[in-house]
């Protein structure tokens, strides 16, 4: 069995000007040094990538975008792939936001992500069920056609090269305070595995990462660390604090050493 190293991500969403974005990375990376076994990457908005990629020179914590297009020309307000390469390790590919705010399909995802990966990026791709369809039972169901459809045609083994992770992120508990239970979302996690081996076969399947995402924070990481079968987490709110975000790679690494 593959030994997978957790990965904290976190998304900073629309916030933090380039100079605020400069001192929250400078706080996590003097707060995550010396902290083993886990990888951590930073995701702030476009705009401070560049000084944010500054602030990490010289450490291991990892930088990624949040989004990107899948090619350059005439597509205002857009940032393609090939600008990202070379500046950041991932991108956050499929978020709920994006889906449900600016229409994002599967289809859309997929071909992002495949653009995404032919520019040697790391695709985040988020998949998870919305409140209606979690009350509904559909969850599984939801997520698989997520997961089917976003990865269609993509190179199993390339996504695990680069680094690919998927984050399994209920919408329901995104920036509510609401989190899945642990043993909840290693389930589904566990499915979503399942279902990597049945497309990819179990050598890739057993190496990729899978996170939990949804209102994870300090004082609840520990239920989603202490789940073998998840592979990290994906965290917004929490990620904006310092203290807090730092604690909660103390805690995994605490919990997978
Ligand atoms: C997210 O935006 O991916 C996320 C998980 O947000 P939050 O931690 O705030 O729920």
């Amino acid at each position: 069995m593959p030994t997978r190293i957790p990965i904290i991500a976190a998304n900073w969403k629309c916030n933090k000007t380039p100079s605020e974005a400069i001192a929250l990375a400078t706080g996590v990376v003097q707060g995550v040094a010396g902290i083993p076994g886990v990888e951590v990457a930073l995701c702030p908005p476009f705009l401070a990538l560049a000084a944010v990629r500054e602030c990490l020179a010289g450490s291991r914590v990892r930088l990624g975008a949040q989004n990107a297009y899948i090619q350059e020309g005439a597509y205002t307000g857009e940032v393609a792939p090939r600008m990202l390469a070379g500046l950041c390790d991932y991108v956050i590919l499929g978020h709920s936001e994006r889906r449900r705010i600016f229409g994002e399909s599967d289809t859309l995802i997929n071909a992002k992500l495949q653009a995404a990966l032919a520019a040697g990026l790391a695709p985040i791709l988020c998949v998870g069920e919305s409140l209606e369809q979690n009350e509904r039972g559909e969850t599984e169901a939801v997520v698989a056609k997520q997961v089917r459809t976003t990865l269609d045609g993509v190179d199993g083994r390339h996504f695990l090269e680069v680094g690919g992770v998927v984050a399994y992120e209920p919408v329901w508990a995104i920036g509510t305070g609401k989190s899945c239970p642990g043993p909840v979302a290693s389930t589904i996690i566990h499915g979503i595995r399942l279902l990597l081996t049945e497309i990819y076969g179990d050598s890739v399947a057993q190496a990729v990462r899978i996170q939990y995402g949804g209102s994870a924070n300090a004082g609840n990481i520990a239920e989603f660390m202490g789940q073998p079968e998840i592979d990290g987490a994906l965290v917004g709110g929490a990620s904006l604090k310092v203290e807090e975000f730092v604690a909660m790679v103390q805690q995994t690494a605490r919990l997978r050493a």
